[in-house]
């Protein structure tokens, strides 16, 4: 038994996923996160586990094979670019890939079977990689691979899939675009002024899953107050689907300071999401929540932003 009901993964495995020191997803983004749990405490009302590494079997629930194999060819010298120039290879992505996945449906797992019943991941939600493709500083896509485990192993209905990362999730929002199993919401910057240019609100799903997808474009300099204005749409969308588990992608690189966005919250708006979805796992889920670190490349806003979101997610 586990004394506290919302854990953290923490761990070098994590922090080895990204390009480099001097990349903005550097392994920093782990460590800067990690210290500021300590500094915090948390540790006294939140566990720790270690990351957990996966299979080829596991990626290939979301990912095409052929994509996989180019992977693991390419992870061996790290040359080149998995896409069109955004994603550099680097020696040891498949296995630092492997541990992102794996620790996102380990928590999934300890969520469903075991005692806990909320969880977060500094080094995951990787929302831009496509079934066929990386994009993004997106080797894999976790978020896809965690819905899908969450649809074919749980047999789930109603995935609730919230993203307030101020980039568009367009590698979950496109590859179940269809699929009326995924209740998708995400709010981020509008796709005229950022990366990677999608996530119109006309974007509502496609056949049978129209209405099942919300996209709230946001404008450039967007602070808190016009963020908590918002929030209420994406509540009651959630609301009304019902959702039998939620997956929380709480990018810190829409806060005030990001070197490479617009956006200008204080991580009192990812607190305030984290409560809030939190407050409606409790009511629909039974209390299921997992989160996803997601982007944040400012380490100031990285530590602040998701230790507020663990803490109200620990209550
Ligand atoms: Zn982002």
């Amino acid at each position: 038994m586990s004394k506290n009901s919302c854990c953290v993964y923490l761990g070098g495995k994590l922090a080895a996923y990204g390009f480099g020191n001097d990349h903005p997803f550097g392994p920093q983004r782990h460590h800067v996160f990690e210290q500021a749990f300590h500094q915090q405490q948390l540790e006294q009302r939140i566990d720790i586990l270690s990351p957990v590494k996966t299979d080829r079997r596991t990626l290939e629930l979301f990912h095409a094979e052929e994509y996989i194999d180019k992977v693991i060819e390419q992870s061996k010298f790290g040359v080149g670019y998995l896409d069109n120039g955004d994603t550099p290879a680097f020696t040891g992505m498949y296995e630092a890939a492997c541990y992102v996945a794996g620790s996102v449906v380990d928590a999934i797992e300890q969520l469903m079977d075991k005692d806990y019943k909320k969880a977060f991941i500094p080094i995951a939600g990787l929302h831009h990689a496509r079934r066929h493709v990386a994009a993004g500083f997106c080797v894999v896509n976790d978020c896809g691979i965690a819905i899908e485990t969450l649809l074919q192993k749980y047999d789930l209905q109603r995935v609730a899939y919230v993203d307030i990362d101020a980039h568009h999730g367009d590698g979950v929002f496109y590859s179940f675009e269809d699929d009326p199993r995924l209740i998708f919401a995400d709010m981020h910057e509008d796709g005229r002024f950022l990366y990677p240019g999608t996530g119109a609100i006309t974007e509502t799903g496609k056949g049978r899953a129209t209405g099942t997808k919300l996209n709230i474009p946001m404008p450039p300099q967007s602070n808190d107050e016009l963020f908590f204005k918002m929030w209420p749409h994406v509540e009651n969308f959630l609301e009304k689907h019902r959702p039998q588990f939620i997956l929380f992608q709480c990018g810190a690189d829409s806060i005030k300071g990001d070197p490479i966005t617009h956006m200008e919250y204080s991580e009192k708006a990812h607190a305030h999401a984290a409560k809030s979805l939190s407050d409606m796992a409790e009511r629909h889920c039974n209390g299921k929540l997992l989160a996803m670190g997601g982007g944040g490349y400012n380490h100031d806003n990285i530590a602040k932003t998701w230790t507020a979101v663990v803490e109200a997610m620990a209550g």
